[in-house]
């Protein structure tokens, strides 16, 4: 019954012309306490009823599952839900994508989107949620520091109506968190809070003071969560004038990070918090010890400062060497940084090419952000696993949103992807508004196809959705979470503070 026409071996092993050894590919995942399971066993022994349903496409492809990459059919209700994951699925219409792995779409924590904004603006949904789509992305979580900025349950709902029908992947909204922020009221509406602790686009930055500990209170007796962008100002040096991002870190260096994140201590009980773009494993550190979750940003992963970039590698908070990047590197392949996120945050060329120390931060990176990673698990400097559970499986338990695992329960929202497609990454051929990308002339293996709900929104590396995305808040989704002993099953205490793994 098995439709995969083209080299897919019954071993589960890669075939011997694929580029990336399957030794590197799973050095992470096979632990030696994993079971392998006999060829023909049920991949998935705690399927919700719903699994007896008919589905009603069948897609043939291979799978990562429990270290291991495996032949594998997923069938797909008719409403997008994954119904069944086996060796082989009856029924319905079959889709045949051979050998090419079948992924979960990536969640990406962090966007600014610059919706809404004043004439001149370089993104927005459309054209933000479209670069998401080719870039893997199926969800995006946008930050609130627009303009005008999200601070009120009126700004919010303005917010979701311009996502609505004008997006291409779904979106979640934060709202900011201020001491005049109506924590009660918004905390059901919005999908967290983001509190920034150095100024920032929007007027949102406040002084530390005694409110700041009590707000944190409120949030947690709300039961949402509090994306903190740590810098301290008081360690900024304002006499300096950087010409270039080694400079500009030492403006902002690594210990205003530090500060900020100390300051933050002692933890407040029971508040869900977590530290947007972590830059150096210090920072990881303060944050894993106080039970806090951490993204990492593949600019602050990928690139260091060097003299020679302009303005368009200036970033809040700043690059920083070569040794500090290796050692982030390394905590993320280590799995010591628990998400993966862009900081999609794109400015007109024409503003990142004043002075540099006019020039406003930030660079575009959600179209990238996962194949510039993909590139580097078939270079063999990490594993698939690693990147899956940092793009997809832990920012859907963070979110408590049914996705991030090719399993049955969850929506079908995912990716097709063949190693061999590497590419580089050109900005000419990227979907920027903004024209311009800092990972230029680098490696990436970019999305065949991508599916929402099952429905195809990318096909060969081409876009053809038709704003299928939705606004989705935390811990809602279109539906309930499985209720039987799936993994998936959301339980806050599953996610890891930092190092932990959770699969
Ligand atoms: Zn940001």
């Amino acid at each position: 019954m098995r439709c995969s026409s083209g080299p897919c071996p019954e071993s589960g092993v890669l075939p011997t012309a694929h580029p990336l050894p399957s030794s590197l590919i799973f050095r992470q995942e096979a632990a030696p306490n994993v079971p392998v399971r006999p060829r023909g066993s049920k991949l998935h022994s705690a399927e919700p009823a719903k699994a007896e349903f008919a589905p009603a496409r069948v897609f043939c492809g291979r799978i990562l599952h429990r270290g291991r990459i495996i032949p594998a059919e997923v069938g797909v209700s008719e409403e997008g839900r994954i119904v069944k994951v086996a060796p082989t699925v009856r029924g319905g219409q079959r889709v045949d994508l051979a050998d090419q792995l079948i992924l979960p779409s990536a969640i990406d924590l962090h966007v600014h989107f610059r919706d809404p904004s004043p004439p001149g603006a370089v993104e927005s949904f459309p054209s933000g949620t479209l670069q998401a789509a080719l870039g893997g992305v199926g969800a995006v979580v946008d930050m609130p520091n627009t303009d005008p900025p999200t601070t009120t349950l009126d700004r919010l709902e303005e917010k979701e109506g311009l996502v609505r029908g004008r997006s291409e992947v779904d979106v979640l909204l934060l709202a900011a968190l201020t001491s005049r922020t109506r924590v009660e009221e918004l905390a059901p509406r919005a999908s967290g809070f983001k509190l920034y602790l150095a100024p920032t686009t929007g007027d949102l930055y406040e002084p530390g003071g005694p409110s700041q500990k009590e707000l944190l209170e409120r949030v947690a007796r709300s039961g949402s969560a509090v994306h903190v962008h740590a810098e301290d100002p008081a360690l900024f040096r304002s006499d300096l004038r950087p010409m270039d991002p080694g400079a500009w870190g030492a403006v902002r260096p690594e210990g205003s990070e530090l500060r900020a994140l100390r300051g933050l201590l002692p933890p407040v009980p029971g508040l869900r918090l977590h530290v947007a773009h972590a830059t150096s494993t210090a920072a990881l550190e303060v944050a894993t010890g106080a039970g806090w979750s951490t993204e990492a940003t593949p600019h602050h992963l990928l690139l260091h400062a060097t003299p020679h970039q302009d303005a368009r590698w200036k970033v809040n908070p700043p690059l920083r060497s070569r040794s500090t990047r290796d050692e982030l590197f390394r905590a993320f392949v280590d799995g010591r940084i628990t998400m993966l996120a862009s900081d999609h945050a794109p400015h007109p060329l024409g503003e990142k090419e004043r002075p540099f120390f006019e020039a406003p931060s930030g660079v575009p990176g959600v179209e990238t952000m996962l194949p510039l990673l993909l590139a580097r698990v078939r270079e063999g400097e990490l594993s698939l696993g690693t990147i899956l559970r940092a793009a997809s499986r832990r920012p859907a338990l963070f979110l408590g949103l049914p996705r991030g695992q090719i399993a049955p329960g969850m929506e079908a929202n995912f990716m097709v992807v063949d190693f061999r497609d590497r590419r580089t990454v050109r900005a000419k051929e990227l979907h920027a508004p903004c024209g311009w990308t800092p990972f230029e002339g680098r490696e990436g293996v970019f999305p065949r196809e991508h599916y929402h709900l099952g429905q195809r929104i990318v096909e060969d590396g081409e876009f053809v959705g038709d704003h299928q995305g939705r606004l989705l808040r935390r811990g809602g989704g279109a539906a309930q979470l499985p209720t039987s002993a799936d993994p998936g099953s959301y339980r806050p205490s599953v996610l890891p503070s930092g190092g932990r793994r959770v699969a």
